[in-house]
Parts: C-alpha cells; sequence; structure tokens
C-alpha cells in the first residue's frame, strides 16, 4: 500500500504558542494550579497530556478559586469573561491566536463604525462565541445559506461580513457568495479571515486526496479545522475518517485499498501521525512518500499577558521563544530511524507561508 503523508499537516503557528504558554505555566508556576479556561487546543490528546500533568480545564469561570492563575484558550473569550476575571481578582494569561484576536478587532472597528457584522462560521464553536461578544449588538452569525432571509438589515449601505478562521473554504465561498447575492452592496474584511494554516491544510488535501482511495485525518471531532479536512476530501470525491489516533483504525476501510493519505488537523500532534504510520505499514506493507504541497515559516510570539506574568515572578522572557518544528522534516528523520522506506515529492508552488 502507498501512503501519501500530506505536507502542510499537524500544528500551527497559534497551537504551537498555546501549548507553549501552558508548559511555560506549569515551568514557572510549579507550585500553582494551572486553569485552563476550554480546551487549550480542540485534541484530546493535547487536553489529557496536560491534565496529566495537573492542568485544570474548566468549561465556567466559578471553577476557578478567587485569586487564581487562568489561561484562555487559543480560540479566544468575549470581554465579558475578561471583565468577570477581572471581578474575580483571577491572574490571566491570554494564548487566544493573534489571527484570532485580528478578527476580534476587525469586529471592534467595524461595530464602531456603524456596520452591521455578518458573522459566517458555526454559532456554537468557541471562537464565535468570543468574537461575537465583542459587538453583540451589531454581529448576526451565519451559518449557512438558508440563514440569510432571517438577517435583519438596517442600512444596506453598512453592511460586513467577517469569517471564522476554521471554515471550509469550499463552504464559506458558498455563504459568502450568497450573502453578496443578497447584499450587492456588503463589505469585504480587509484581509482573509480564513487563516494560512487552514487554508494551506485544505489545499493540499485538495491537490493530494484526488490520487488516494482513502483519506485519514488525525484530530479531535470537535476540532473545526479537522472536520473540514474530511470534508474537502470527500468534495473531491475521496473518503475520508476522521480519528483520533490509531487505535479508531478500522480494518473494513481498507478493502480494495492501494492509497492512504494521511494528514493531521491544525491541533493534532505529530507523534499521533507517526504512531500511525508504523501502524499502516505494518500491517499493509508499503512505502510512504511525503508531499510538499506548501511549506510553512509562520512563528508567533509568547503573548504579552504571560511576559508579564514572567517579569512579575523575576523572570527574563527575552530568551524564551516558541519554537516551530518541521513536521515534515522531523518525520523523515523519525521513519528513518525506524527503517521505513520513504521519499519526498515536493508539490511547491514557489509561494512560502
Ligand atoms: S488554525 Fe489558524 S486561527 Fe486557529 S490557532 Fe491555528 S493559526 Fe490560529
Amino acid at each position: 500500500m502507498k501512503l501519501i503523508l500530506a505536507n502542510p499537516r499537524g500544528f500551527c503557528a497559534g497551537v504551537y504558542m498555546a501549548i507553549d504558554v501552558v508548559d511555560q505555566m506549569l515551568d514557572i508556576c510549579p507550585n500553582e494550579t494551572i486553569y485552563v479556561y476550554h480546551e487549550i487546543v480542540h485534541n484530546r490528546h493535547v487536553v489529557e497530556r496536560f491534565k496529566r500533568r495537573g492542568v485544570k480545564f474548566i468549561e465556567d469561570l466559578s471553577e476557578a478559586p478567587d485569586g487564581s492563575i487562568v489561561v484562555f484558550s487559543a480560540h479566544g473569550v468575549s470581554p465579558a469573561l475578561k471583565a468577570e476575571a477581572d471581578s474575580r481578582n483571577l491572574t490571566t494569561v491570554d494564548a487566544t491566536c493573534p489571527l484570532v484576536i485580528k478578527v476580534h478587532n476587525e469586529a471592534i472597528r467595524y461595530a464602531r463604525a456603524g456596520y452591521q457584522i455578518f458573522l459566517v462560521g458555526h454559532a456554537d464553536h468557541q471562537e464565535i462565541i468570543g468574537t461575537r461578544g465583542e459587538a453583540p449588538d451589531a454581529i448576526q452569525v451565519v451559518e449557512c445559506p438558508e440563514d440569510i432571509p432571517n438577517l435583519e438589515v438596517k442600512d444596506p449601505n453598512k453592511l460586513v461580513y467577517l469569517t471564522q478562521t476554521t471554515l471550509s473554504t469550499d463552504d464559506a465561498n458558498v455563504i459568502i457568495a450568497a450573502l453578496k447575492q443578497a447584499f450587492p452592496t456588503l463589505k469585504e474584511p480587509p484581509s482573509e479571515d480564513i487563516c494560512y494554516a487552514t487554508t494551506n491544510r485544505q489545499r493540499a488535501v485538495r491537490v493530494l486526496a484526488p490520487s488516494a482511495d482513502l483519506t485519514l485525518v488525525i484530530g479531535s471531532r470537535n476540532s473545526s479545522n479537522s472536520v473540514r479536512l474530511t470534508e474537502i476530501s470527500q468534495n473531491v470525491g475521496t473518503p475520508a475518517r476522521l480519528i483520533d489516533d490509531r487505535s479508531e483504525l478500522d480494518p473494513s476501510w481498507f478493502a480494495g485499498v492501494n492509497t492512504v493519505l494521511v494528514t493531521a488537523g491544525a491541533s493534532a500532534p505529530e507523534d499521533l501521525v507517526q504512531e500511525l504510520i508504523v501502524e499502516l505499514i505494518e500491517k499493509h506493507g508499503g512505502e510512504v512518500e511525503q508531499h510538499d504541497v506548501y511549506h510553512e515559516q509562520v512563528e508567533f510570539g509568547l503573548p504579552g499577558t504571560l511576559k508579564e506574568l514572567m517579569r512579575a515572578r523575576g523572570i527574563d522572557p527575552t530568551g524564551r521563544r516558541v519554537m516551530r518544528k518541521d513536521a515534515d522534516e522531523a518525520m523523515g528523520a523519525w521513519l528513518d530511524r525506524h527503517g521505513i522506506g520513504h521519499r519526498t515529492v515536493d508539490l511547491t508552488v514557489g509561494a512560502t507561508h
């Protein structure tokens, strides 16, 4: 069986940063309980690994005692939640991805300028809850084209749309086209809200899935961008399965399958991909081909709130930075160590993000 490994896959810059924030907190506050509001990233393994190190995940701020330390997850929170934390005298560290903060800032700016905002995304997703909270009176969430007739419009010349960062570009384009048809004066966001990591992982699947009989996506079911990768594969005609790890593999999926595409959502750890490769090679034999569709170079620094906390505790944050690791390079060395044959196919088109 041929295994095609999609690149890019797995951790994005925002996830590296958010995980690193909790790692650093465990390092600099060894004797305090670290509370994390919501899953730090939407991945079961990441959350369980932190739980084993003593981190407490909460869905309501009342679960954190007054004066304790709370980390806000990569998905962002509303100003109301931040105000509640302040009123409770909580020490907060904000691990919101900078690309989510960008959408928050757009929402604030347009609402102040008197615009009504159509926020395209999933109403119950943590990111949309946080963004909507920036301007609840100005924002209406649009989940699908069927929502459009119910939108209330005060001034057709003051309308703008924004989007969740992890949408399927295919689905978003359909909704945005329907919005533009209904409201021809609708303004676009100043720059694309669907983030580079979502776009690149989806693009890799769109390019590679047609050559495969089955796509396996490592990721959790509550990970929006992971679910979207399965949909993109299905959109190009290749069945796809979303699995948290190799234990969820079902032998019946492989009947008549000669080529499998393996990818991972932006919050899925690379070691789970490695374990999956071993399992597939042991059971079905064959070689691994790493297909590079895009090389990513994006890195984010530590959040300002974490640096403040470090300084308050006498730690110089200068030398501490989030290290992005190249999944493909690491995988090549790992495959060599395990004696698994592999080659790299370069499909990049020159652009690097
Ligand atoms: S998927 Fe995009 S928006 Fe979400 S954490 Fe990663 S880089 Fe940030």
